[in-house]
This record gives structure tokens, C-alpha cells and sequence, in this order.
């Protein structure tokens, strides 16, 4: 029996947890950010570990064999942690990464550094923006005082957001081309605010706003965690299967 950590809070974590092989005693994190875990097989923790240090620890403690990052690719902070814990415990680690999306014909993308320089830009190319990177950071956006946002959201915020004037648009991956579409031509929104996420489940807005001749903010990534990474489900199983030969 190989014992592994997922460390979750994506589609492709929870799709891994369903696929392993057999022979693999998984447990599955989640950092608690939403209300809803998904319901997956073998044991699920949520809440944060307390640093590398802390997650070093864990992983003594309940005897991991192997640890597989499927955090999502702006989780920079948990891989760094990752990456520190398991080479502080000696314990294999390897990283499920999404590949970026690839700049199609029509796109207008507007590549910036950070979300400030995103916030920076905004008023040169918007009034209306959909303003899709979740709920941690939009006091960044704060300081623009003359643009409508509309918020996209897992789920309604338990307080009001930071923001002068805004709407909350609520919904769960993956969604559509015809909800965006919708969405981009009944709110009348003029730009899309994303991180460069990549994966299936958030990419229709990108072509909505391709097909709507809206420009896109678009937030690079942080450079990934060191060590081994693999874009799909099947190279994160043949590695498991390396793992137990
Ligand atoms: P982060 O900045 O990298 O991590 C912040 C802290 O949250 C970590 O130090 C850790 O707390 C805890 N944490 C994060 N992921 C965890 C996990 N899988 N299990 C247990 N604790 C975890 O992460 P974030 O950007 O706030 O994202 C939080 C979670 O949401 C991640 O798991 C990520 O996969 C998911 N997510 C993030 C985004 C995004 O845009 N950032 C988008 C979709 C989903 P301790 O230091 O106490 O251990």
C-alpha cells in the first residue's frame, strides 16, 4: 500500500482521488475556502496545516509515502510549502500542473505581472469588467472607484465585498459558452478580468470574450514549485505505479 497526500482545491485533484489505482491509501486537503467539499473516496481533511513546518509534520506523523500538488497554479504559497516539507521529510513529491491557455486568433489579451497591475490598466480598457479571480484579493481592486465589476463567485459572500459598485454573479465550474455569452451580453460587460488558469472548466469565457471582441486582463502565473510535473491525470498514475514497483 502506498500512502499518498493530495494536496486539493481543484477539479483535477478530485478527479485523481477517483482514478487511482488500486493499492493507494489517498487522503485528499482542501484549505476550506468554500462551504462545499466535493465527496470523494478515501479520507478527506480540509483546513490549512500550519506552514511547511506543519505540513512536514503531518506527513511524519501519518507515515505518507508520497505527496502529489494538484493545488491550483496561483497556489503558489501551499506548493512552496509542498516543495519544503517533502524534501525536509525526505517524502517523493510530484506536481499536477494544467497547462496554460494558448493565445487563439481574435484574442486580445492584455498580459499583466500581478492583479495590481491588473487593477493599474483597468480604467485604459473598461467600465464594465467581469472580474473573475476569486474572492481573496478584490480589495486590490479597491481603488477603482468608476467601473461597475461583476463578480464571479462560487458562492454569495457572507459580507459585503470591497468594491464601489459591483453585482455578484454566483456559479460552480465548469460553465458553458452560452452562460458567458449570456452573461457578457445581458450585464454588457466590456472586459474580462482572469487569471491565466488554464483547464477546460474556466475557458469558455475566454472564447465568449474572444467572440464579443472584449479585451482580456490577463494575470500571468507565478513560476511553478521545483521537482517533477506532469499535466494529466494518467502521467500522475504512472508515477504512482513507479512509485510501488
Ligand atoms: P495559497 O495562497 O497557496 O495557500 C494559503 C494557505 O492555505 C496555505 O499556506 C495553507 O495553509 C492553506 N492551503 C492551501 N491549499 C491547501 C490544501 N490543499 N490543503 C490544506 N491547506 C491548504 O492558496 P490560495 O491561493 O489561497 O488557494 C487556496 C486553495 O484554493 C488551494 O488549495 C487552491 O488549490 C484552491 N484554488 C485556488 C485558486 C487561486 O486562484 N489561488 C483558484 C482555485 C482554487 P497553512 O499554511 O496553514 O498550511
Amino acid at each position: 500500500m502506498v500512502k499518498l497526500l493530495i494536496l486539493g482545491g481543484t477539479g483535477e485533484a478530485a478527479e485523481l482521488a477517483r482514478n487511482l489505482p488500486s493499492g493507494i491509501d489517498v487522503m485528499t486537503s482542501w484549505a476550506g475556502r468554500t462551504k462545499t467539499a466535493p465527496n470523494l473516496p478515501g479520507m478527506v481533511r480540509i483546513g490549512g496545516f500550519n506552514g511547511a513546518e506543519g505540513l512536514r509534520d503531518f506527513l511524519l506523523e501519518n507515515k505518507f509515502d508520497a505527496v502529489i500538488d494538484a493545488t491550483h497554479p496561483f497556489a503558489a504559497k501551499i506548493s512552496a510549502h509542498a516543495a519544503q516539507a517533502c524534501k525536509e521529510a525526505d517524502i517523493p513529491r510530484l506536481t499536477l500542473l494544467r497547462p496554460p491557455w494558448e493565445k487563439r486568433e481574435g484574442d486580445h489579451w492584455v498580459m499583466v505581472e500581478s492583479l495590481e497591475d491588473a487593477a493599474a490598466k483597468l480604467p485604459e480598457l473598461g467600465r464594465r469588467p467581469l472580474l473573475t479571480i476569486g474572492r481573496q484579493n478584490l480589495g486590490i481592486f479597491t481603488p477603482v472607484q468608476d467601473a461597475h465589476f461583476f463578480v464571479r463567485l462560487i458562492e454569495p459572500p457572507a459580507a459585503a465585498l470591497p468594491l464601489k459598485n459591483y453585482s455578484v454573479l454566483t456559479g460552480r465550474p465548469p460553465f458553458s459558452l452560452e452562460e458567458e455569452q449570456e452573461h457578457l451580453r445581458f450585464e454588457e460587460i466590456d472586459l474580462l478580468i482572469t487569471k491565466q488558469s488554464g483547464g477546460n472548466a474556466t475557458y469558455a469565457k475566454i472564447e465568449a470574450a474572444r467572440i464579443a471582441k472584449i479585451p482580456v486582463l490577463m494575470i500571468k502565473r507565478p513560476a511553478p514549485p521545483p521537482g517533477e510535473t506532469v499535466s494529466s491525470i494518467e502521467a500522475c498514475i504512472e508515477w504512482l505505479n513507479r512509485l510501488s514497483a
